[in-house]
């Protein structure tokens, strides 16, 4: 397993490398116009690259599973988030260093004497802009998750369809047969991607949809729903595994939230249970949700899951963050696996612990030690109390900790808590999984 992902990941990145760098290597190798001089030569190099790297960017977000999978969903987003920003660097230094070596096409600048290719060319320029500004900004600019979703999706096809367009106005490397092949190719495999993610797959969520046969309410604020296919087979997953659901909208809408599948991964008939806690817009409608009611389920998605039986398995759990690790306690019992694992679980007070009963009951049926650590103990608590740090670890943990494997979730500063505390450890990068909740 830990292999074939290593090479997959070397894959992917020469792949992406290809992909993103193709453009500039026909462009050199081509055997177009004589060069122009090397500050111009240069500027079309980088926008070629910034635009190629953009178009991509539909294909790294559209959530194909061989995509994702060699990384986990969050490692993705968090790429597609940092690489925007240097696409975006180089758009922009795409014009800068034309307008500071000629100042003359400063003039392009007029939309009303201009040609098109330069209108187009502004036109994805304030597009990018805004898309930049409103990403980084959401939350202080007020915008909702959904609204911004959309904004930021009509906003990348306007500023990629503008590039493109511009780029054909100028076609200077277009004459190329080579150069116009890989831009049609490109922008084939671009659309291709618009249209399997809009279209295709929505159709093939809508002809596979499941229904909700139970809605339970947990302690913390939290409803499981128990989701049941109707007139297929469902998909397996592995624990600690997510998938994202629609349920008031069709999935043609951009609607769809990621959550964890809390339940076991044994369970029969496609069975699937996902435990929300009330944080926002759409997980306080959870509860309200009629039985019988129609989803769309599309999953499971994450590299969260469970690894070499050997090893002691340590889940550090914060809030919210125990769904994952509860799929995957039930399907250790499921499987009547003993290995021993240690669960730490961090929450606010006593009354709020998701699934404490149960994890009582699953400690008869797992070789399991649970350390709850309470953020608000009561009176008579003899427990662990305040944040998941170092020192617990090493109260809990034998020795060597760098022999135990770890998987960590929950709020963002736990996580870097956790994170930093098993470095203090010595504990590898290798030696821990987090999930994180947040792909922003
Ligand atoms: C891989 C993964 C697994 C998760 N598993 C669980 C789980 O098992 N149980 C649980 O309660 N929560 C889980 N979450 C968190 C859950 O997805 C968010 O709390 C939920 O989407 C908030 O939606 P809201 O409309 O109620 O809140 P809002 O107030 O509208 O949004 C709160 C925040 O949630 C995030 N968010 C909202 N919609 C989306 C979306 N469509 N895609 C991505 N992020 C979004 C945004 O950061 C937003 O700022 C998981 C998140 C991820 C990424």
């Amino acid at each position: 397993m830990q292999m074939s992902f290593s090479v997959r990941r070397t894959a992917w990145v020469v792949g992406y490398l290809l992909f993103i760098l193709a453009p500039i290597f026909v462009m050199l190798t081509g055997t177009a116009e004589p060069a122009r001089d090397f500050w111009t030569e240069l500027s079309v190099a980088f926008g070629y690259a910034g635009l190629s790297m953009m178009g991509l960017q539909f294909g790294v977000t559209s959530r194909f599973r061989w995509v994702t999978e060699p990384w986990g969903e969050d490692v993705i987003y968090h790429f597609h988030r940092q690489i925007s920003l240097i696409a975006v660097t180089l758009v922009l230094l795409h014009p800068a260093i034309l307008f500071v070596t000629r100042p003359d096409l400063l003039s392009l600048l007029n939309v009303v004497d201009a040609p098109w290719r330069a209108r187009f060319a502004l036109l994805s320029v304030l597009a990018l802009l805004v898309l930049v500004v409103t990403a980084l900004w959401r939350v202080r600019l007020r915008l909702s998750y959904e609204v911004w979703h959309r904004l930021h999706i009509a906003l990348a096809v306007t500023a990629v369809s503008a590039g493109v367009l511009h780029m054909i106005g100028w076609g200077f490397y277009l004459t190329d047969a080579w150069s116009r092949a890989l831009w049609i190719g490109l922008i084939a495999l671009w659309v291709a991607v618009l249209l399997y993610v809009r279209i295709v797959k929505p159709l093939f969520l809508i002809r596979r949809p499941y229904q909700v046969s139970e809605v339970r309410p947990e302690r913390g604020e939290t409803t499981t729903l128990v989701l049941d296919p109707v007139g297929h087979d469902g998909f397996r997953f592995q624990p600690g595994q997510f998938g994202w659901i629609t349920v008031w909208r069709s999935p043609f809408t951009i609607s769809a939230q990621p959550f964890s599948f809390s339940s076991s991964a044994e369970a029969t008939g496609g069975r699937v249970e996902m435990s929300i806690r009330n944080l926002g817009d759409f997980t306080s409608s959870v509860p309200g949700i009629p039985v019988g009611k129609r989803v769309y389920l599309d999953g499971p998605y994450g590299a969260f899951t469970m690894g070499n039986p050997a090893d002691m398995h340590v889940l550090v759990a914060g809030g919210i963050g125990i769904t994952p690790m509860m799929s995957m306690l039930r399907t250790l019992a499921d499987r009547g696996d003993r290995r021993p694992v240690m669960l730490l679980y961090g929450a606010k007070d006593w009354q709020s612990i998701t699934f404490r009963e149960e994890l009582e009951e699953l400690t008869g049926r797992l070789d399991l030690t649970t350390v709850y650590v309470l953020e608000d103990p009561p009176a008579n608590w003899q427990g662990e109390r305040g944040f998941i740090n170092a020192e617990i670890f090493q109260r809990h943990l034998t020795p060597p900790y760098a022999e135990h494997e770890y998987f960590i979730c929950g709020p963002e500063p736990m996580m870097d808590a956790v994170e930093s505390a098993l470095a203090e450890l010595k504990v590898p990068k290798s030696k821990y999984h987090s999930e994180r909740y947040s792909f922003l």
